[in-house]
């Protein structure tokens, strides 16, 4: 891969020309986790405790690797492994007793940015905040993150109705807790987590609250959706690379829908048909944070045997020294 930073790969000749994102496809945080799961597999098996990325693609490769999913330690367990993965999405303290219990030894992948989040989840608890983290309650990254404020002062949501504070006036008459504190979840969308900032801070504000916001969605989300605005600004299709389960593949899904370019989410090259690029001139690629090398440049690989040019420029990887893993 090359260094061009904010600077998109294109051809400018022929008819139909690939256009790819200048960052795309596995974070640091990813790359990092597949590096230590793989390095542990090679010295004795390792079950991951579910999906240590949401890709298809990679978890099959994972699985030809040795390194299997399981629903939790008692299966891992009750399969003969003593090795667990905890994945990059992390978990909650429950999770590490559990294995310590069955006696298995950790493997512990967790995205340092995640660790960064469940710690000041933690500490903001500690000093009186009711926690409210903007995410999906069932995502694994935020019942890890719950897990570790350990308090029923503290939930997930996504609108003012899922917050537990309602009264029978309904939502927005009830006072809050005096003292709240906004996260987010790492992979979701920066707007969506402004509007419900501005909402939540619209509600607790008037009862003399107190309102702590931290924008703790991690620099590799941002920089793919930042990369992908501009992306979509040039384009008429945008090819979203990526697992069905992942939740930064389907904002970015959101963000170039968004900017009003038709746009589609597809796990592999052969997700692709004539009628999925037909009428397109400049097709627009990237891929969320789970998506593998390989699968990316297979798309390319399809989309010029439909007769696209092939882009002169690929991506480039994060820079470790540029992100902030300090609570
Ligand atoms: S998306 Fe962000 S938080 Fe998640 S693994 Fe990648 S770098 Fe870490």
């Amino acid at each position: 891969m090359t260094s061009q930073p904010h600077c998109d790969s294109e051809v400018t000749t022929g008819e139909r020309t690939i256009v790819v994102a200048d960052v795309l496809g596995y974070c640091w945080g990813v790359r990092r986790a597949l590096a230590i799961v793989r390095a542990a597999a090679r010295e004795k098996p390792v079950a991951a405790l579910g999906d240590i990325i949401h890709n298809p693609v990679a978890v099959d490769e994972l699985t030809r690797d040795g390194i299997v999913p399981v629903r939790d330690a008692n299966a891992a367990r009750a399969l003969g492994y003593e090795r667990v993965a905890i994945t990059a999405h992390g978990a909650p303290p429950e999770r590490y007793e559990e294995c310590e219990a069955l006696g298995l030894q950790v493997v512990d992948t967790t995205c340092p940015l995640v660790t960064k989040v469940q710690r000041l989840a933690q500490r903001l608890v500690l000093q009186g905040y009711f926690v409210v983290v903007y995410g999906d309650a069932a995502h694994p990254e935020v019942r890890g993150v719950l897990g570790w404020a350990g308090t029923t002062r503290a939930c997930a949501a996504k609108r003012l109705e899922d917050l537990p504070w309602r009264g029978p006036r309904g939502a927005v008459d009830d006072a809050p807790p005096r003292k709240v504190a906004l996260l987010a979840q790492t992979t979701k969308r920066t707007e969506d987590f402004l509007a419900f900032a501005e909402q939540l801070a619209r509600w607790v504000l008037p009862h003399a609250g107190e309102f702590r916001i931290v924008n703790t969605i991690c620099q590799p989300t941002w920089e793919r959706q930042e990369a992908l605005m501009r992306l979509a600004d040039e384009v008429d299709t945008v090819l979203v690379i990526g697992g069905r389960k992942s939740s930064n593949t389907a904002r970015l899904v959101e963000t170039a829908r968004s900017r009003g370019v038709r746009s589609f989410l597809i796990e592999r090259a052969d997700d692709i048909t004539d009628d999925l690029v037909q009428g397109s001139r400049r097709v627009g690629i990237t891929a969320g944070a789970s998506t593998p090398d390989s699968v990316i440049l297979d798309v390319i690989a399809r989309l010029v045997a439909f007769g696209f040019q092939p882009p002169s420029r690929l991506w480039r990887e994060e820079n470790p020294d540029t992100l902030e893993f300090a609570e």
